[in-house]
């Protein structure tokens, strides 16, 4: 299937590493311009390279994605290189810790300045060029939106904002027929993945616990997984999907816990 999206310019933040590398790659893949905004020049660069080398094209924007200024810099830096944009995949978030005993009202507010904020600048900052696109827009959310998970309230307060966001938006952007839709993975093996289970007790024994209650295959999703529904909400061949919510987690949020 030719998804349609070659020379069309596609912001991937946090485009380095685990999800939104993938993402950045098959953009890529697909013939389109993988723009990498991450607050890392070096690992935006490594994926640029990687890409280059296969036969992609893609450009690195360095961006403190929490800073208001970086967000406007992005969106300019690409409208000035490639001269507009068509999609935009807010992808970067961290799952930060900051729960109601161990958090504090700063720390709250900064994780949302983390996970929350960006989303909207860089969808408002973008805006003009979308429309004039028809454009589409991209949320990587969460699970634990939906299930909570303990320990972590500023950023369950963002991805539950994220959600909301994708049906507000969704009809905001109706008269520019403008897209908005979120993927939400739940368990996926990156290096934020890795770093979150390493600060648990007892991390493989946590793992596998957690991926035996995983229905499908009893395996965690891949990166190239979620990916493969981020990159096709993009395309013209979801050209009627909007405001919707799709779980790309082998059933992990919603079916039947006692299958497993
Ligand atoms: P990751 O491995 O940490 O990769 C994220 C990339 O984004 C990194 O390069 C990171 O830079 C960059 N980044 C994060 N926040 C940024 C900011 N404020 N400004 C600039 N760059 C920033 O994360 P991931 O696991 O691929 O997660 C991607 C998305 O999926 C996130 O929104 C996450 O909430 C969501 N998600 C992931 C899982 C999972 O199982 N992995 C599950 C549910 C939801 P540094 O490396 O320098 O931090």
């Amino acid at each position: 299937m030719d998804l349609g999206l070659k020379d069309k310019v596609v912001i991937v933040t946090g485009g380095a590493k685990g999800i939104g590398e993938a993402i950045s790659k098959l953009v890529a893949a697909e013939g389109g311009i993988a723009v990498i905004a991450g607050r890392n020049a070096e690992d935006n660069e490594k994926t640029v390279q990687a890409i280059k080398s296969a036969g992609g094209k893609a450009f690195g924007i360095q961006a403190e994605l929490g800073e208001v200024a970086d967000c406007r810099k992005v969106i300019d830096t690409t409208i000035k290189q490639f001269g507009t944009i068509h999609a935009l995949i807010n992808n970067a978030g961290v799952n930060d810790g900051v729960g109601l005993e161990s958090g504090s009202p700063e720390k709250f507010m900064a994780s949302l300045q983390k996970n929350l904020s960006h989303y909207y600048n860089l969808v408002h900052y973008a805006l003009p060029e979308l429309k004039k696109n028809k454009g589409s827009v991209v949320n990587i959310g969460s699970k634990v939106a939906t299930t909570g998970q303990g320990n972590t309230s500023g950023y369950a307060a963002s991805k539950g904002a994220i959600n909301a966001l994708t049906r507000e938006w969704a009809v905001e952007l109706l008269p520019y027929s403008i897209r908005v839709n979120t993927v939400i993975p739940a368990e996926v093996w990156t290096p934020l993945y890795e770093t979150w289970i390493n600060s648990l007790p007892n991390p493989k024994e946590k793992l596998a616990s957690i991926v035996s209650k995983i229905p499908l295959e009893q395996r965690m999703t891949t990166s190239e997984e979620i990916a493969s529904m981020t990159v096709f909400l993009i395309s013209a061949h979801s050209s009627h999907t909007t405001g919707q919510i799709v779980y790309v987690d082998g059933g992990y949020t919603h079916l039947d816990r006692s299958i497993s």
